[in-house]
């Protein structure tokens, strides 16, 4: 009836109306959470299960908000992204893991890279390559040991100069790696001619590999990283199958909440004892 149609829109313009709200509120407390020092960073471990050993970490962005709790990246990310402000936090987040990195050689005598998610924005200026290099003469970490995590559309149809940029913060010695890869529309063909080291198998793939055509499309992307030469690194590894497929097949870096789920430094420093340990 009339009625009905009259209650389902408006039941429908007040959803939307809340997260417009709820939008408006996130853009407005992120531009004070950096100062109000209301971001940590959480690292997850990059396991090496041919050799047993940690090969690296990934760093990974929390906002603890002061009344919501903690927010997810999947909503402050594009918020922070869209308003410009994921320039200034990814500078603050490349310096404090360069500074953390370099905390754990010298106490704990562990020698690893750990990779940053990079935005397509972080390129819009021509200078990023010279503030990486600064932040790593500043923390005294060697560029080895800093990776960028970018995806395939930064590196595909990015800002223009992308590439340049790339190729220059590699030539520094900092790893790049190809985050989320076989999701997007990146056309294979000119992947050789990236400047990347390692390409990261999207989870979506990990989480169906009981599938078959899940199975020949991580087949294939293992296989063409084989063929460049590159590295590569199996996302949202959960079980004991899905890391006999991956080793199967020849990949056998793995990240995922089976080796280890994104901690806090006081959780990791408990963990690399732990496994130390062992
Ligand atoms: P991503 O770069 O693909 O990061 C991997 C996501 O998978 C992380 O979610 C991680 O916690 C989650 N994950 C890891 N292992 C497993 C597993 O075994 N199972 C499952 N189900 N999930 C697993 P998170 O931390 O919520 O981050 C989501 C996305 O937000 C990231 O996806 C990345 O795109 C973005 N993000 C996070 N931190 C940053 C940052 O510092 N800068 C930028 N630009 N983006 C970030
Ligand atoms: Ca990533
Ligand atoms: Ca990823
Ligand atoms: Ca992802």
């Amino acid at each position: 009836s009339k009625n009905t149609g009259k209650n389902k829109y408006s039941i429908f313009s007040e959803d939307m109306n809340q997260r417009q709200i709820r939008r408006m509120e996130l853009e407005k407390d992120l531009r004070n959470a950096q100062e109000q020092e209301e971001f940590f960073i959480v690292y997850q471990p990059k396991w090496d299960s041919l050799h047993n050993r940690l090969t690296g970490m990934e760093a990974l962005l929390r906002w603890k908000h002061p009344q919501l709790g903690i927010v997810s990246p999947g909503e402050f990310i594009p918020i922070a992204e869209e308003t410009g402000l994921i320039i200034p936090m990814t500078d603050w987040i490349l310096e404090k893991v360069c500074e953390q990195n370099k905390i754990w050689q010298q106490q704990a005598d562990i020698y690893i890279p750990i990779s940053v998610n990079m935005s397509a924005r972080m390129f819009e200026c021509s200078a990023f390559p010279e503030r990486i290099a600064r932040i790593l003469a500043d923390t005294g970490l060697e560029p080895q040991y800093l990776e960028l995590e970018i995806t395939e559309s930064i590196a595909m149809n990015g800002i223009e100069g992308t590439v340049e940029q790339l190729q220059q913060i590699q030539q520094q010695g900092v790893g790049i790696s190809l985050d989320d890869f076989g999701t997007g529309y990146s056309s294979l063909g000119s992947l050789d001619e990236m400047p990347v080291d390692i390409i990261k198998i999207d989870q979506v793939f990990v989480r169906n590999i009981d599938h078959a055509s899940k199975q020949s499309i991580i087949s294939t992307i293992i296989a063409i990283a084989y063929n460049l030469n590159m590295e590569m690194v199996a996302e949202g590894v959960e079980t004991v199958e899905q890391i006999q497929f991956l080793q199967s097949k020849g990949c056998f870096i793995m990240q995922g909440y089976y080796y280890g789920k994104p901690m806090t430094v006081e959780q990791m420093n408990q963990w690399l004892e732990q496994s130390a340990d062992q």
